[in-house]
C-alpha cells in the first residue's frame, strides 16, 4: 500500500483505469429535519486520490451520512464536497452517481438478474457496445475471484454470502469510477470470508488504484484496509484522521484512546513484520535462540518471545538463513517511538 508505487495493473481495452479522484470534504455539515444535534458536523479533510480512507466510529457517529453526501443520496446542509475540485452540488446527479462506484452490506443485487447482467448494470446505461460488456464483465469476475465462464449466469439466490459481495464489489467497478463508497461492505459475513475478503480487497487495490471512501465500526477492520483512517464521535465530529499508525502511536484525546482500545501498541506492532527492523548481525555461529521468520508480524515475534520466556530471537530469512537477531528491548523501544511524518 504505497501510494507513489505505480498502478500494476492488468492493461487492455476492457481495463483502462480512469484517473483516481481526490476528495475534499470542506466544513460538510448535515442537520436532519427536527433534529438539534447535527449527523455530521463541519467535517473537513482530504483524500489524496488513489487512497483508501476509512470512516470509522461509533454507530450514529454520522459515518453513513457523511458517505451518502458525496454521491448525494443525502443533501448537504452546509458546506460542501469537491470531488477533484469541483462540487457535488454543481453536478448533475445522475451524471455524479455513474462517477462513484458503491457498495453496500446488503449489496442490493437484482434477484432476477444473473451475475454478469448484474455487473454489467452500468456499462448498459452508458451504452457500451455488448462486446466491450462481454469483455469487462469476464476481467471484472476474474478480479474479485469468481470464476468468468462458471459464475457468470448464475443468478444471486445461488451465491454464498462471500461470493454476493464479490459481485457487488465487481459491479460497483464496472465503469471503472475514479472513486468508490464502500458502507460495511463487508459487515454480514463470518470472520474468515470477511479476513479473505479484506485481503483480496487490498491485493485488488494495489492493481487498480481507486480512491476508496470505506465506513466501517470495526477498528480493526479500519487499521487492515485504511491508509488513513477519520475517527468520527457522536455528533458527526471528526475525533482524529491520520495513518493508522500515528493514531495507534498518538490517539488525539481520551475517546481516541478508548476506542482503539488498550491494546493500541500490540495493534501498533502488528502492521510492521520482523523484515521492517534493522536486526542486531550475527557474529560467528548463531545463538541457539528461538527461531521466527522475518515475515512474522512484531505483535506475533513478541507474543512467542513472551511465552517461550526469551528475551531475544534469531530472525530466519526465506532460505532458512540467520538474518539478524531481534531482543524484546528492541520491541519495546519501538512501541514508544513516535511514527514518522507521512508514513504509508
Ligand atoms: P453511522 O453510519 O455512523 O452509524 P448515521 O450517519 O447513520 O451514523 O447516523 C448519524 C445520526 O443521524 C444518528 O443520530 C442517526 O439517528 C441520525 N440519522 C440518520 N439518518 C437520519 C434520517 N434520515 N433522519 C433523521 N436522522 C437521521
Ligand atoms: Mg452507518
Amino acid at each position: 500500500m504505497n501510494g507513489t508505487d505505480p498502478p500494476r495493473g492488468p492493461s487492455g481495452s476492457s481495463m483502462e483505469r480512469s484517473a483516481a479522484a481526490e476528495i475534499v470534504f470542506d466544513r460538510a455539515t448535515k442537520r436532519y429535519p427536527g433534529r438539534t444535534v447535527p449527523a455530521v458536523d463541519e467535517l473537513s479533510l482530504t483524500i489524496p486520490a488513489g487512497e483508501i480512507c476509512v470512516l470509522v466510529g461509533p454507530s450514529g457517529g454520522g459515518k453513513t451520512t457523511a458517505m451518502k453526501m458525496v454521491n448525494r443520496l443525502i443533501d448537504i446542509t452546509a458546506g460542501d464536497i469537491r470531488i477533484d475540485g469541483r462540487s457535488v452540488r454543481s453536478l448533475d446527479v445522475t451524471e455524479l452517481r455513474r462517477g462513484i462506484g458503491y457498495v453496500i452490506q446488503q449489496v442490493g443485487l437484482f434477484p432476477h438478474m444473473t451475475v454478469a447482467d448484474n455487473i454489467a448494470t452500468v456499462p448498459r446505461l452508458l451504452g457500451w457496445p455488448k462486446g466491450r460488456i462481454r469483455e469487462r464483465t469476464a476481467a471484472l469476475l476474474e478480479l474479485v475471484g469468481l470464476d468468468p465462464d462458471e459464475d457468470r449466469g448464475r443468478y444471486p439466490a445461488e451465491l454464498s454470502g462471500g461470493q454476493r459481495q464479490r459481485v457487488g464489489l465487481a459491479r460497483a467497478m464496472a465503469a471503472d469510477p475514479p472513486l468508490m463508497l464502500m458502507d460495511e461492505p463487508f459487515g454480514a459475513l463470518d470472520p474468515i470470508t470477511r479476513e479473505r475478503l479484506q485481503n483480496e480487497f487490498l491485493r485488488l487495490h494495489r492493481e487498480v488504484q481507486k480512491t476508496v471512501i470505506f465506513v466501517t465500526h470495526d477498528i480493526d477492520e479500519a487499521i487492515r484496509i485504511g491508509q488513513r483512517i477519520a475517527i468520527l464521535r457522536e455528533g458527526g465530529v471528526l475525533a482524529q484522521y491520520d495513518t493508522p499508525d500515528a493514531i495507534l502511536a498518538a490517539p488525539a484525546d481520551e475517546f481516541v484512546a478508548r476506542f482503539v482500545g488498550a491494546d493500541r501498541g500490540l495493534k501498533r506492532l502488528a502492521l510492521r513484520r520482523i523484515a521492517d527492523v534493522a536486526l542486531i548481525p550475527v557474529n560467528g555461529t548463531p545463538p541457539d535462540v528461538l527461531r521466527l521468520h522475518a515475515e512474522t508480524s512484531l505483535r506475533d515475534a513478541l507474543s512467542l518471545m513472551l511465552s517461550e520466556g526469551s528475551r531475544e530471537a534469531l530472525v530466519l530469512d526465506e532460505r532458512e538463513e540467520a538474518a539478524g537477531v531481534l531482543t524484546l528491548d528492541q520491541l519495546t523501544t519501538l512501541l514508544a517511538e513516535r511514527p514518522p511524518v507521512a508514513t504509508r
